[in-house]
């Protein structure tokens, strides 16, 4: 089953297209990476596969884990890491216990909420982040590295099939940077989580992904692997 596929999607702004006609799969358990000069639309794209730009039949299809997008109703198997993620707690006095057990589901019937076993889910994805000694404090006070660990945790505390993150390392150090990507290649490989990620960083690309889809003039195509050593020029 491919946890997306995208077909001949077309989208503009206005008069302004942004995307014409771009094709796009992702098999379930891939690691698959979307990279493209700035504003050739990669944004766009991740809003249309979250359901947040309007999609009618005339913008082609999206399929989510094997169901059309407007069918969809499984988006606690989505988890979305989005770009300047830290910008909605700016001047908002959360903790990371709190950010994390707000994007988890409530069970109706099965937790109650804010009870004992939400508290063990929002534990146990802070722990396999490395974040569980910083849940009582504020995320505004803690390193850029640590803040996209806790919107990592967040993204992934209902145990989503599917991760879809925007430039998820923008602004983060190099090392940070690494250790993020490692983390998140550990739960694609540890636990199968699909990940789609927007980056600009190629130098990631070719040991940490299966896939590189190259998203120019309103189309996608798929970038043949670079090996290892081969020059690594700017996208
Ligand atoms: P990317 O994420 O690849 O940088 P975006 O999807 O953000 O690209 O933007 C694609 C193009 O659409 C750009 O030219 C951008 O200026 C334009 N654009 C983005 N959002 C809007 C909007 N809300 N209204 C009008 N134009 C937009
Ligand atoms: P599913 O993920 O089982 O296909 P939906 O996401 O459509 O189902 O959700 C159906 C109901 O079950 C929703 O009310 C949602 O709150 C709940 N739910 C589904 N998955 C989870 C989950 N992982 N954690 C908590 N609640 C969930």
């Amino acid at each position: 089953m491919n946890a997306i596929e995208i077909k001949g999607l077309t989208f503009s702004y206005g008069n302004t297209p942004v995307l014409n006609g771009a094709d796009c799969c992702v098999p379930e358990g891939r690691f698959a990476a979307l990279i493209g000069a700035n504003g050739a639309g990669k944004s766009t794209l991740i809003k249309m596969l979250l359901g947040e730009l309007p999609l009618t039949g005339e913008n082609g299809t999206i399929g989510l884990m094997g169901r059309e997008l407007k069918l969809f109703d499984s988006w606690s198997q989505v988890g979305y890491v989005p770009q300047n993620g830290m910008a909605s707690y700016k001047d908002f006095p959360a903790s990371v216990e709190e950010i994390v057990q707000a994007n988890l589901y409530s069970r109706i019937g099965l937790f109650r909420f804010g009870g004992k076993k939400e508290k063990e889910l929002v534990h146990q994805v802070l722990s396999q982040v490395g974040m569980e000694p910083f849940q009582k404090r504020l995320i505004g006070k803690l390193s850029g590295g640590q803040q996209q660990r806790v919107l990592l945790a967040r993204a992934l505390v209902n145990q989503p099939k599917l991760l879809i993150l925007d430039e998820p390392t923008s602004g983060v150090d190099k090392e940070n940077t690494e250790e993020f990507y490692r983390l998140i290649k550990k739960f694609n490989r540890e636990d199968g989580v699909t990940v789609f990620m927007v980056t600009h960083d190629r130098n990631c690309l070719s040991e940490l992904t299966d896939d590189v889809w190259q998203l120019q003039d309103g189309v996608m195509k798929r970038v043949i692997e670079e090996r290892k050593g081969e020059n690594h020029g700017d996208i």
